[in-house]
């Protein structure tokens, strides 16, 4: 899957832009600064693919990338700006429901975290939106290797504890450090099976 070509498809600010439903797409959402675009271009093994584009305030869209023809991967705007302006956040809140809400072909949703912070308030905002519209999610720790061995029983103790509460959440949490290439092939095999 994604030992082809991995191309920017287009950036989406409302639903009449989204490509056309024709392959399964996997969506990324974590807040800022969670390590998703490198966790993107880890996984397509295309550096600067997804651009850390962390400008707070800035339009926020969702990009879509093609995966070897056969999926989309589609990369959500971060949340959590502490100042992004209100009107901005709304308007990403409309239409991440009606993208979350109206996307037949959108398997699953992977849910990142960073693995030294775990789970926060506004990450399980996003996983009570993904239980309301019905699509599995996956939590997967970013930056495993910022966090001792020691701590990862912990961190990965309280993600199992906040998934518990959320009906749409799939198990198995991934970790994975897009520095050190842990977790990458798994996630990798996870988008793969994805039917
Ligand atoms: P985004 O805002 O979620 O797209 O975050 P970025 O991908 O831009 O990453 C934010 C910061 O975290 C950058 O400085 C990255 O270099 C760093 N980062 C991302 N992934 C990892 C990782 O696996 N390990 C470490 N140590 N740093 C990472």
């Amino acid at each position: 899957l994604f030992a082809g070509e991995t191309e920017f498809v287009k950036g989406v600010v409302a639903m009449s832009g989204l490509p056309p439903a024709d392959r399964l797409e996997v969506c990324f959402a974590g807040r800022s600064n969670v390590g998703k675009s490198t966790l993107i271009n880890a996984l397509t093994g295309r550096k600067g693919l997804a651009r850390a584009s962390n400008t707070p305030g800035r339009t926020q869209e969702i990009n879509y990338f093609t995966a070897a023809d056969s999926h989309y991967l589609v990369d959500l705007p971060g949340y959590g700006y502490a100042n992004a302006p209100l009107p901005v956040v709304e308007q990403w809140q409309k239409l991440l429901k009606q993208y979350l809400s109206g996307r037949q072909t959108l398997r699953r949703a992977f849910v990142l975290v960073d693995a030294r912070h775990g789970v926060k308030k506004v990450d399980e905002e996003i996983m009570s939106l993904l239980d309301s519209a019905a699509v599995t999610f996956q939590c997967v720790l970013t930056k495993a290797d910022k966090v001792k061995a020691a701590d990862r029983e912990r961190v990965l103790d309280q993600t199992r504890t906040a998934l518990s509460r959320h009906p749409a959440a799939f198990p198995e949490i991934v970790l994975t450090s897009s520095e050190k290439g842990d977790g990458i092939p798994t996630l990798r095999a996870i988008i793969a099976t994805l039917e």
